[in-house]
């Protein structure tokens, strides 16, 4: 293997950055190359559909380091610079200016891409995705604008874009094929909730339905037509259809991809050299026993620490509770383990549900699989403890309000 090449990070965003931070925490004294396609500095994502599009957090109150923080580290961020190939055996990276760099470890932290709908319209002026500060405030200055706005998706970024148009004062209709919203992510009896909350700030829900066509006038949208055939008249079509890994460097580089790049619990590929974490990783989680690939801010968080130990060579392992927040309107909520549909038997809930002001436990049996504290602060620590004992609980006392979490 070469010794003293650079460890090179592919992806220069929150995992990326992380992991960068990891590796001169740990007294990696090497050189460090961070290269991002993004001509920014690496940042963090969730404001970009809450306080930055409604235009109520700074610019820099997001990034993960200043400028300055890359030069005292020593590391070598190359914005604007996409990787174009992986060569395994040569132990380097092309970049899209031709130039090699070549690498002792390398970690892909490439992230993931918005799914575009190829649909007549999809490229008029007026349709938004978004996934990057750019996307964040061009969606910004239009909803600015009022009108009526149609969101194609019910999952998070539809509900949260959802909410910030309506607080700029637009109409809005969100398209979502299945017959509720989050079914994926919370499963029916939860997703209802989120559902009635946009409800009652005035959304329109078309179940059932996806977007079909845009109609334009001018090169600008002027309506959405849906599955369905009802012609729904729009100024902005938000099109939020979920996510893809960005695994085609991986892909052409010959390593394992299946939903994402194939890592095990200390996030390695096949190859000794080669690490992948955050959007882009399918990687093996120890507590729940599967790979799972997961799209959250707090698994950028972690994941790329991780990876960094490991290239390292230190044993650090994959092994935390899946962790993810939202903001919509007045809700802010964090959840705790990942509630998919199958996974759970029942929903049981700590506090009033319709007053907003609660803890909805998954529960397997009587074991906690997940949960999530809507606008009650300072328990998500005890639910992910709950969830990692994996113990049966007395369900009358975990919905009590009086009995402490800590103490079931
Ligand atoms: C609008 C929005 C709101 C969100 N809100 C929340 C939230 O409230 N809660 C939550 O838990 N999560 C949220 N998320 C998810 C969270 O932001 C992501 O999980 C996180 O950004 C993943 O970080 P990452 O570094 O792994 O990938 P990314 O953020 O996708 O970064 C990967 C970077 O790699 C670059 N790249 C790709 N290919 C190459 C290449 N070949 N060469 C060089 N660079 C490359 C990309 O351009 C990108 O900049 C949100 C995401 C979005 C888009």
């Amino acid at each position: 293997m070469p010794a003293n090449h650079p460890y090179v990070i592919v992806g220069a965003m929150l995992t990326g950055a992380k992991a960068a931070e990891t590796l001169r925490e740990e007294g990696f004294d090497g050189a460090v190359v961070l290269i991002g396609t993004e001509d920014q500095l690496p940042y963090e994502r969730p404001p970009l559909s809450k306080g930055y599009l409604l235009g109520k957090d700074a610019r820099d109150s997001f990034i993960v380091h200043d400028e300055g923080w890359y030069s005292d580290n020593n590391v070598d961020l190359r914005r604007g610079t996409t990787v174009a190939s992986i060569d395994r055996s040569g132990h380097r990276v092309t970049l899209d200016g031709g130039e090699s760099v070549p690498y002792e470890k390398l970690l892909i932290s490439t992230g993931a891409s918005p799914r575009r709908l190829d649909i007549p319209g999809g490229d008029l002026d007026g349709i938004h995705y978004l996934r990057t500060v750019g996307d964040s405030e061009s969606l910004s200055a239009a909803l600015r604008g009022g009108g009526r706005v149609v969101i194609a998706g019910g999952g998070w970024i539809g509900l949260e874009t959802a909410a910030a148009a309506r607080e700029y004062g637009c109409e809005v209709t969100i398209l979502e094929p299945e017959s509720g919203v989050l079914r994926r992510a919370l499963g029916p009896e939860v997703g209802e909730i989120f559902a009635d909350l946009h409800r009652s700030h005035g959304v329109t829900f078309r179940f059932g339905e996806s977007l079909a066509e845009v109609t334009g006038s001018g090169g600008a949208v002027s309506g959405a037509i849906t599955s369905s055939g009802a012609e729904l008249p729009a100024r902005t079509v938000i099109i939020a259809v979920g996510v893809a890994p960005n695994t085609g460097l991986a892909v052409d580089a010959g390593l394992e991809v299946d939903n994402g790049i194939v890592v095990d619990q200390q996030l390695r590929t096949s190859d000794p050299n080669v690490f992948a974490a955050g959007d882009v990783a399918n990687a093996f989680n120890t507590l729940l026993g599967r790979r799972i690939r997961v799209e959250h801010w707090g698994n950028a968080l972690a994941s790329g620490p991780l990876a960094a130990r490991s290239m390292l060579s230190k044993v650090a392992v994959y092994d935390w509770v899946p962790y993810f927040f939202s903001d919509q309107y007045d809700l802010g909520m964090e959840v705790a383990g990942l509630p998919e549909p199958g996974t759970y038997d029942d929903v049981v809930y700590r506090g009033d549900k319709d007053s907003l002001e609660f803890i909805a436990f998954w529960l397997a049996g009587s074991v906690v699989v997940a949960g999530m504290n809507v606008n009650v602060w300072d328990v998500n620590d005890d639910i992910q403890a709950l969830i990692r004992a994996g113990a049966e609980v007395d369900v009358d006392r975990l919905t009590d309000p009086d009995v402490p979490l800590t103490g079931l």
